[in-house]
This record gives C-alpha cells, structure tokens and sequence, in this order.
C-alpha cells in the first residue's frame, strides 16, 4: 500500500481540508504516515494569509526535497492557498515540486498522483470552483472532543488587504442536510463539541436556512453538547442570530469579532464595511442581549499609510471594548490584493513592531484583568485532556477560555465539571472540581 504524509499550516479550514484530502485518498487505497521518509508521497497543505507562512513552507520543501536523494520515486505536492497564489514559483524545476493543487482541486489528487507516478511529469490543478463544497466528503478526523466542520467556503467580501478571496474563491455555502449528515456522524464516533467553520461563517446562506437556522438544526443533534463558530463577520449579526445564541444553551457564548483597525479612515481603506461607531454599538447590542458573553479579535498594525493618531484610534478603541483576547498582526502585503495595488506598504517595520508591543501590552493587561473578574465563579468545563502538571486536567469553559484544575475524581477527557475558579493569568483559569 503506498504511503501519504501531509503537514498542514495555517488556519482551521485547512485542517479540515486536509481531512479531507485523508479521505479521498484513503478512499484510492493509499495509507496515511506520520514519518516522512517512510512516504511515497508528501503533501504540504499550506498558507498565504502573511508573508512568515510562505517562508515556512518554502524552508520546508528545501528540508524535505532532500528525501528525494535516497528515494527518486518521491513524490512531493504542495496544496492550499499558498499553492493557489504562487504556481509559478511552485512549478519551477529548482523547487522540486511535482504537483500543485488549490483548495477546490482536491478530488483531482489521486489522478495527479497518478499522472506524475506514469509521466514524470509535474502535474497542477488551480480551477477555482463556484460549486465545490466537498459536502459528499466525511472528513477523516483526529480523535478528540472537538471536530471542525467547514459549512461554507470561500470570501466576498475583499478586504483589501486579503488574499483569501483570491486563493478560495467565491462564497458558497453547504447543503444543511449534508451538514447535519456530518455532525450526526461525528456525534455517533464520540465527538462532544463542533466547531462550524467559513471564513464568514455568519453570511452562510442556503435557501431558506440562514446561519441562526443552522445552528439552530446542528444544535438538535443528540450526543453534541457545544456548538462554536469562526470566523465572523461584524456585517452579519441579525438579532435572529444573538437570539439563538443567548437562548440556545448548546450554542457557546463566545463570539470571534475581527475589529482590524480601530480608525475610521483605515477601517475604510481596508474595505471592512464599518465604522468604529458601528463596531462598538453592535459590541453594546451583543452585550445587552447576551452579558456573559466572551468576545474576541483580530487586530492588524501598520496597514499602509496607518498614522500614529490613527493606530492610538485602534489602542482606545481596544480599551473601550475589552476584549477577553486577541490576534495581533503586522501588516503583511500579499500578492494580487487591492491594498498591494493601491497602497505601498510604507509604515517601517520598526514602526510596526513598535505598534504591535504596545497593541500586545494593553490586549494582556486587558485579558489579565478579565480572567482575573472570573475567580469566584463557576464554570462548567469540558475536559479536553491531561494538563502539563500530574494529575492536572485541562478543558475549556463556554467562553472558550482554558481551565486548568486537579483532577480530584476518576474524570476523562469528554467529560463535563463544573471548576470554581481560584486563580487566573492572561491565557488561563485554575480551580477546583466542585461538581459535575
Ligand atoms: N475571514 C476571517 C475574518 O475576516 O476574520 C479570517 C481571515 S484571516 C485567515 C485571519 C486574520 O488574519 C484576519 O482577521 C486578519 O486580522 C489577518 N490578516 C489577513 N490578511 C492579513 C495581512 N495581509 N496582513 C496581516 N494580517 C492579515
Ligand atoms: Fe479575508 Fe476579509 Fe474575507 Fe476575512 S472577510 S477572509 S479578512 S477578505
């Protein structure tokens, strides 16, 4: 049986792509390994969101090309975004690349695989698809408490400093009865948790479902006992939406909010569609409708021509929302975007790293100070495994936050305590089992 081995980067879409990619070639017959020098075939499934994520699979590819020495037959893929934005570069012979595949391509994989096994020759496929969902695909998961489930693919909504649209194409959104399929499925193997993914999961839309209505059908599921999402966008938050998710107790009250910047002429520049008053008034609305709610972010620094006013903008409004966490980026200018032509990217990195210590100081005394207003209460956990400590375990409460407490009863992963919170630091909780 010929053996595959895959690395995966970046975000939780292309784990779950990669999931797939487990299936469909299963599925030909081939076997998958965690050692690749025991592979026939060795697959990156890869980024292109900032520039770092290139640089780590171009050191990749050098370090694993040198099994091709001792193995001529060695077949190396590069999949993913970075595949969909840099075929030319992947394709030239210096690389040593034989096959380069997009994110919509990879039902071709085995035939590719096929062809350069017969040919010798390199093989790409990068047709970005309207339809293609992979719906009919069940992904072969990672044991665990928590599986992914893409229920939309693709982006509209061209941020300008976003190469996501360019690398995963056009939005469409997955049958919800397909969807249901998968997390009945996944509830029968065990899994407590899913997790809905899209990289605007909120605008999913099919037919008459919208993203309330599916949460509302997934959350009807037996043997699921959380719902999460990521990411959405603050565009798509109907109040049907926050009622579903006050009111269903399935549904966890953990909301991803990207803000990006917090000045209204960089929040314009950069295509995101609102204003710092609409941000905040829709943060208050969540608020009202749900006050336990944890509310996270992604923040950029350093987007072209950011001034110094305008990035304190981002620092006031940071302390105005209090996020319980954040994402915090440097601006990294991608290839074919609409900032990448219109604007050089002309804050110095000095400058950008300035911004991003201090944007990282005040997020940590923030979170800090969150997590510390959580000591006393009590959540309900799900264990998602072994602390780092003996006889710790760790799991996450509603809000997504980490919780770490002695395990002071026979309890498993899987299972649900309720933890009292005793101490608390910028990432974690620590407490005591005191039911379940
Ligand atoms: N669709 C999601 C959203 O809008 O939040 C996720 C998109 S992206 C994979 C995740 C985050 O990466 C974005 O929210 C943004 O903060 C960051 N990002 C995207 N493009 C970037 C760029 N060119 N430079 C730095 N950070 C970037
Ligand atoms: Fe990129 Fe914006 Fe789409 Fe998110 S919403 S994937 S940041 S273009």
């Amino acid at each position: 049986m010929k053996k595959v081995y895959i690395e995966t980067y970046g975000c939780q879409m292309n784990v779950y792509d990669t999931e797939i990619i487990k299936t469909i070639l299963v599925k030909e017959g081939y076997e998958f390994t965690d050692v690749p020098e025991k592979a026939d075939a060795l697959f990156l499934n890869t980024c292109s969101v900032r520039e770092n994520a290139h640089q780590k699979v171009r050191q990749r590819i050098n370090v694993l090309k040198q099994l091709k020495r001792n193995n001529k037959k060695l077949i190396m893929g590069v999949v993913g975004c970075m595949a969909q934005n840099l075929r030319n570069e992947l394709l030239d012979d210096k690389v040593g690349v034989d096959i380069v595949a997009g994110p919509d391509s990879y039902r071709k994989l085995p035939d590719m695989i096929r062809h350069v096994e017969k040919t010798g020759e390199k093989d790409f496929a990068l047709t970005l698809s309207e339809y293609e969902t992979y719906s009919d695909i069940f992904p072969t998961h990672e044991k665990g408490i928590n599986a992914w489930v893409a229920v939309m693919r693709g982006c509209d909504n061209f941020c300008t400093f976003c190469v996501v649209p360019y690398t995963r194409g056009r939005e469409r959104s997955r049958d919800p009865q397909n969807v249901r399929g998968e997390v009945e499925k996944l509830a029968l193997q065990g899994f407590k948790q899913v997790t809905l993914l899209g990289q605007n999961v909120n605008s999913y839309k099919y037919e008459s479902y919208d993203f309330a209505a599916l949460m509302e059908l997934v959350s009807k599921i037996q043997g699921i006992e959380r719902i999460r999402f990521t990411s959405p966008h603050p565009k798509d938050f109907p109040d049907r939406l926050l009622s579903a998710i006050a009111e269903n107790p399935k549904i966890c009250k953990h909301i991803h909010l990207p803000l990006q910047a917090g000045n209204n002429r960089i929040l314009d520049l950069m295509n995101r569609t609102y204003t710092k008053e609409e941000f905040l008034s829709l943060v208050n609305k969540i608020r009202r409708k749900i006050p336990d709610i944890v509310l996270t972010t992604d923040i950029i620094v350093g987007f072209p021509g950011e001034t110094e006013e305008e990035f304190q903008d981002t620092l006031d409004l940071i302390q105005k929302v209090e996020f319980d966490s954040a994402f915090m980026f440097k601006y990294s200018e991608r290839k074919n975007t609409i900032a990448s032509k219109k604007f050089p990217d002309d804050v110095s990195d000095e400058y950008k790293t300035s911004r991003i210590t201090r944007l990282v100081d005040l997020q940590r005394s923030i979170s800090n100070k969150k997590n510390n207003a959580h000591i006393g209460q009590v959540f309900d956990v799900l264990i998602e495994g072994p602390a780092k400590k003996r006889n710790q375990l760790s799991g996450r409460n509603d809000g997504n936050k980490i919780v770490v407490f002695n395990n002071s009863g026979n309890f498993k992963t899987g299972d649900m305590v309720k933890v009292k919170i005793e101490e608390a630091s910028t990432n974690t909780l620590i407490g005591t089992i005191v039911g379940y």
